[in-house]
């Protein structure tokens, strides 16, 4: 059986044993901790939209593989349409969580490293293809979530990882044995880490040709001795340990970052995909990334959605929907929020066939999409936050509204337009919180910036894969500099 259900899923992480630390103590029942559970219910929501009828063409798809039945988030894109429909799904996610629901990464890299493995054999006569292809059968047939990994501690950023004064600041081969590789180092921002069975660790930029140590790609079990996970924290997560939800604005579901220090971990050959080849490095990295600046045309696409219903019910509430500046204020999140989409569909639909198979995005495309996305969530947040006036930070907290004496006071001053709005506002009020400055801001807006490659980093891409002598060539043509050929007629 190809496909988990959602509580086989849950149930699934139960019997994991993982050496994991919070607030500077050890975590053992991880699943039914209050601050972790959201985050675990978000990534169930990959199973459970999996199962339903109504999503089965979005959620789920024909491995190549196997021709076995499986969930998209384990595919290999065979076709523009996968790609367009990857986006689509991580929409309808984002739509339905209204957070970071952690399970693409993994995905990212299972295509970004199916290609590569292939070009690497092809280059030096190695077996990586045949044995992530094992790898990926073993993922697909048992439904895993598999943790993609790529950011390093990085130490001086000045330095690259051979010239590093600690040589672990980037994750490092400290040995070669009969049966396999022992590695260290740490994977700083982990998304969704703990919620995962497996990691798929890459390098995290550019090696030159004797940093092979560090030019390294294998997996692993997230159980494996001498990984230690430090669960990483995030605004007001602690009103997750409050008895009433309320304040947490988003009352079910949340993301999840952790820091993934790896205390020489071992892993067998059949699981190492890279080993030392440095001029493959660059394109994992460029690859993957490609693939994950392609996500967030979908993902932060779905939590802006949410973010604009909120929106509009709260100007609704507040009985100011009908003043043009807000509607016209809720049209401008909407022209933002589908302009990211776009791009998430539109370097989707002009993707390409690799020499593995496997479809790729158009990078440039992706990049565009990535750099849109580092500014026009922030745009849509504070007009979010414009709409929702000052109580958005003055409110009280759910503990007032329910207090027998003050509670009827705190109610009555916070009713605005229409019966009930005063619980109404508050539910509304804390969710816009939520994604703007609280816990889901993580996603919605510093991994906008950050994740998949800071700002920098797609303008660098850009200006690599732009072709600006063709573009000057257009401009002198048509202004008489250059002749222009294509007039061939008197
Ligand atoms: Fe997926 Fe978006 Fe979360 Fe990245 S930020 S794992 S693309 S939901
Ligand atoms: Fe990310």
């Amino acid at each position: 059986m190809s496909l988990k259900t959602a509580q086989e899923y849950i149930d699934s992480l139960r019997t994991r044993k993982l050496n994991l630390y919070m607030f500077g103590e050890k975590v053992d029942n991880y699943v039914d901790n209050p601050i972790i559970r959201p985050s675990i219910n978000a990534m169930a929501m990959t199973y459970k939209l999996a199962e339903e009828p109504e999503y089965e063409d979005l959620m789920t798809v024909t491995s190549s593989l196997t021709g076995e039945k499986i969930n998209r988030f384990t595919h290999l894109h065979q076709s523009t349409t996968d790609l367009m429909n990857k986006v689509k799904m991580q929409r309808l996610l984002g739509q339905k969580t209204g957070c970071c629901f952690q399970r693409c990464v993994g995905m990212d890299a299972f295509n970004a490293v199916f290609s590569t493995t292939f070009e690497i054999d092809a280059k030096y006569g190695t077996n990586y293809h045949e044995r992530f292809t094992k790898y990926l059968i073993y993922v697909q047939q048992n439904d895993l979530v598999v943790d993609g990994c790529m950011t390093d501690a990085r130490g001086d950023r000045s330095k690259s990882p051979g010239q590093q004064p600690d040589p672990d600041a980037y994750l490092r081969v400290v040995e070669r044995r009969e049966d396999g590789i022992v590695v260290r180092g740490c994977k700083l921002h982990q998304t969704g880490m703990v919620n995962s069975h497996e990691i798929l660790v890459m390098p995290n930029n550019s090696m030159k040709n004797d940093e092979k140590d560090w030019a390294v790609c294998f997996a692993v079990p997230t159980e494996t001795p001498g990984i230690i996970y430090v669960y990483g924290r995030q605004s007001s997560d602690t009103r997750k340990l409050e008895a009433n939800k309320i304040d947490t604005g988003n009352i079910n579901f949340g993301g999840q970052e952790i820091m993934t220090i790896f205390d020489d971990v071992f892993v067998p050959w059949e699981r190492v995909f890279m080993n030392g080849e440095t001029d493959f490095s660059t394109m994992l990295v460029e690859r993957f990334a490609g693939y994950h600046r392609q996500s967030y045309g979908g993902c932060k696409v779905g939590t802006g959605d949410t973010l604009i219903g909120a929106a509009k019910a709260i100007t609704d509430y507040n009985g100011v929907y009908k003043a043009s500046h807000v509607k016209d204020k809720i049209v401008e999140m909407c022209h933002l929020n589908e302009t990211l989409y776009a791009c998430g569909i539109a370097c989707s639909a002009e993707g390409r066939k690799t020499q593995s198979g496997n479809y790729m995005i158009d990078l440039l495309l992706a990049n565009i999409c990535k750099q849109n996305v580092t500014r026009f969530p922030y745009e849509i947040a504070r007009i979010a936050q414009d709409l929702a006036g000052g109580l958005l930070v003055t409110l009280p907290s759910a503990e007032d509204f329910d207090h027998p004496e003050i509670g009827p006071l705190v109610k009555k001053y916070t009713q605005a337009a229409g019966d009930n709005t005063s619980e109404k506002r508050q539910r509304l009020l804390r969710l816009i919180e939520n994604i703007t400055m609280g816990c889901g801001a993580v996603a919605y807006l510093t991994e906008s910036m950050h994740g998949a490659g800071s700002p920098q980093a797609q303008r660098i891409m850009i200006s690599r894969l732009v072709d600006l002598e063709h573009k000057k060539e257009l401009a002198e043509k048509i202004c008489g500099i250059q002749e222009n050929s294509d007039i061939n007629w008197k």
